[in-house]
Parts: C-alpha cells; sequence; structure tokens
C-alpha cells in the first residue's frame, strides 16, 4: 500500500493555515505546475492535479472539517454522513467517481459499517397506533399492546459477546487495527472491516451476532392519559429499540384514533353536540337535560331562543393533555323542531298567535 499523502503536505501548509493561507499556497503551487506552463510533462500535470484536489478539500469549510475528523475526503460522503440508520451510509455514493469497479467493494468492506463497529449506539424511537372509543379516549385507558422490537440479548446481556470468550488478535489485521487503500489519486485511511480497528478479535454472541439486542415482540403495559384525540402521540421513555452494544434505548410513541361517536364531537379539548327543543320550549323557556361525558346536565333554554343557537356548559369538555386539571366547554346547538299540525284547533291557535304577533321577520331583507 502507498503511503497515505496528506493533503497539507500537497499544498504545503500548515494544518491551521487559514482559508487565505490556502489560497495563496494553492496559487503559487499552480503557477508552477500548471499543464500549460509544464507542456509534455506528466509528473506536472499529476502534480497539478493533486494539488486542485488537495485545493478542492481545503478551501471549503465544510470539506476540510469531514477531512480533519476522517483523515479523508471524497464527494459524497458529507451528504451520506448525516442518514441516521448507520454513522455512515454509501447509499447515493458515485463510485464511478473513482474509476474502479471493485472500489465499491473493497471500500465498502473496509469502512462502511465499520467506524463504530464496537461502540455502544442508542435504539431508535418506535411508532405503534392504537384505536380506541370515546369514551376510553375521555376516561384514558389502560392496556397491553404488542410491539416489535428489539431488546437487549439475554445471553451477552448485550455487550455482544461470546459468553465466556477472550480477546484474540484481529486475524484480518493481525492486530494493529488501522491501515489505509489507495484507489487511482485518492488514500483512505480506513479501520480494518473485522476489528473496526481495535486490533481485537471479539467472539460473538451466537444468539445476537454480536449485536448486543434481539428483535422480538414484546408485551407492554401502556397507559392513555385521559383526553387524546385522534392524532394525539403518548411519548413512553425507553420503551423503544435497545439500543446497540447497551447502547440507552429509544422512546415508544403511541399514537391514538379515536373511533368518531355519534353524539358527541371533539374540536381540541371542547365537545360539540347538536340537541332538539320544541317551539313550545323555545318560544317560552324551559330546562332541558342534555348529555354530557358526565351524565346528564341540566341547560337552561331562555324564552326567544332560535334555533341554531349554541349554549356553553363551562367545563364540562374532554380533560387537557397538558394539564390534567383543566377540561375543555361543552357546546349544545339547539334545533327547534317544528310539529305537523294536523287538527283544527292546533291550526287555530297558530293563526290566533300569528295575530297577535304581526311582524314580518323578512322585514331586514328588503332594507
Ligand atoms: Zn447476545
Ligand atoms: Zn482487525
Amino acid at each position: 500500500m502507498a503511503a497515505r499523502e496528506d493533503l497539507y503536505i500537497i499544498l504545503d501548509v500548515g494544518r491551521t493555515a487559514s482559508e487565505s493561507d490556502i489560497k495563496k499556497a494553492f496559487r503559487k503551487l499552480a503557477r508552477r505546475f500548471h499543464p500549460d506552463i509544464n507542456p509534455g510533462d506528466r509528473s506536472a500535470e499529476e502534480r497539478f492535479k493533486r494539488i486542485s484536489e488537495a485545493y478542492e478539500v481545503l478551501s471549503d469549510p465544510l470539506k476540510r472539517q469531514f477531512y480533519d475528523e476522517n483523515g479523508f475526503y471524497t464527494d459524497g460522503v458529507l451528504a451520506a454522513q448525516h442518514r441516521p440508520e448507520w454513522g455512515f451510509s454509501f447509499e447515493g455514493f458515485d463510485f464511478s467517481r473513482l474509476g474502479s469497479a471493485g472500489f465499491g467493494e473493497a471500500f465498502g468492506q473496509l469502512f462502511v459499517r465499520q467506524p463504530s463497529r464496537r461502540e455502544p449506539e442508542p435504539g431508535q424511537d418506535l411508532e405503534y397506533q392504537i384505536s380506541l372509543s370515546f369514551n376510553d379516549s375521555i376516561r384514558g385507558l389502560s392496556t397491553g399492546i404488542s410491539v416489535l422490537c428489539r431488546t437487549p440479548c439475554a445471553k451477552c446481556n448485550g455487550n455482544g459477546r461470546l459468553p465466556g470468550s477472550r480477546d484474540a488478535a484481529c486475524q484480518r489485521c493481525g492486530g494493529v487495527g488501522k491501515g489505509s487503500i489507495t484507489k487511482g489519486l485518492l488514500q483512505f485511511a480506513v479501520n480494518c472491516s473485522e476489528c473496526g480497528g481495535s486490533g481485537k478479535h471479539i467472539a460473538k454472541c451466537q444468539d445476537c451476532g454480536g449485536e448486543g439486542r434481539v428483535s422480538q415482540n414484546e408485551l407492554l403495559d401502556v397507559q392513555i392519559p385521559p383526553g387524546v384525540s385522534t392524532g394525539s402521540r403518548i411519548r413512553f421513555q425507553g420503551k423503544g429499540d435497545a439500543g446497540r452494544l447497551g447502547g440507552p434505548p429509544g422512546d415508544l410513541y403511541v399514537l391514538t384514533n379515536v373511533v368518531p361517536h355519534p353524539f358527541f364531537k371533539r374540536a381540541g379539548d371542547n365537545i360539540h353536540c347538536t340537541v332538539p327543543i320544541t317551539i313550545a320550549e323555545a318560544v317560552l323557556g324551559a330546562k332541558i337535560e342534555v348529555p354530557t361525558i358526565d351524565g346528564r346536565a341540566v341547560l337552561r333554554i331562555p324564552p326567544g331562543t332560535q334555533s341554531g343557537q349554541t349554549f356553553r356548559l363551562r367545563e364540562k369538555g374532554a380533560p387537557s393533555l397538558i394539564d390534567p386539571r383543566a377540561r375543555g366547554d361543552q357546546y349544545v346547538e339547539v334545533q327547534v323542531v317544528i310539529p305537523r299540525v294536523g287538527d283544527e284547533r292546533s291550526k287555530e291557535i297558530l293563526r290566533e298567535l300569528a295575530k297577535l304577533n304581526p311582524g314580518d321577520p323578512r322585514q331586514e331583507i328588503w332594507k
């Protein structure tokens, strides 16, 4: 393997060089090795290429930072490194630029998944959907759910090692742990794929394959608090996936779907409903009973109530998820039911009523 050539050395600048230092150094070298100045000189051409590539990385703060931290940089790694599943991923990585079909294989084997092979990683958050009745959403619900998740491996206590085994030197790297590979103009510092850079051979637990966790269905008791509605997201801390190699577990989020109620409708913490009343109740006023989530409540209908008018019952709504002591209100819309009168006596009374109240309700329309 060729010795790795440091980009700072190629540009002949120190590690702490400022942006303008780097620019100056590049200009100076470029003037010396530019192919136009050295026609036909292959080594100058090669040198100029390296200088350009080094400048491309070191002149970009993000690329430079990556290079400083990892000892190499190549296009695609910055976009790839923020994928959550791996510390590192090469999806979307343009291997063709590196000019070797074998590269993906070699590099993949040597580096992908390797940076944190023996390091604990936090577990993922999980989501679980649950459907519940309107009444349960108001009162809260204690229920058991079965969640497919990763749990710490019981065989190895989550450390991924074959119980009772001893560490030996890694056979792949002979205990060195690190190496470098060269492809074309690029050199990469890599950790050994076998030992992840530790140089040790660790016998893996057979139950979990060295992950320290296994997938299985977990039966969990969950307490859905009073007041959830469709789309509420309840967090259960530490009930998500177990971490890798003893890393902290993720959280479980339970998403609630509330089956619609035939009478009550939720709007935030308020509850809406519609209640029919008679003409006499609307005209004369009345005290009527209406359903609430606590049972029956008395609603006073004032004389002269119009159809469609809405009344509020304070604190008869749903409990607040944010503040358990707070509650929403209930809004009752009344609808006046018009009777179908067939008998002469009723008609007579209504005609008489009309005579006594000759006002025109459409008066406003013509103004
Ligand atoms: Zn295990
Ligand atoms: Zn090794």
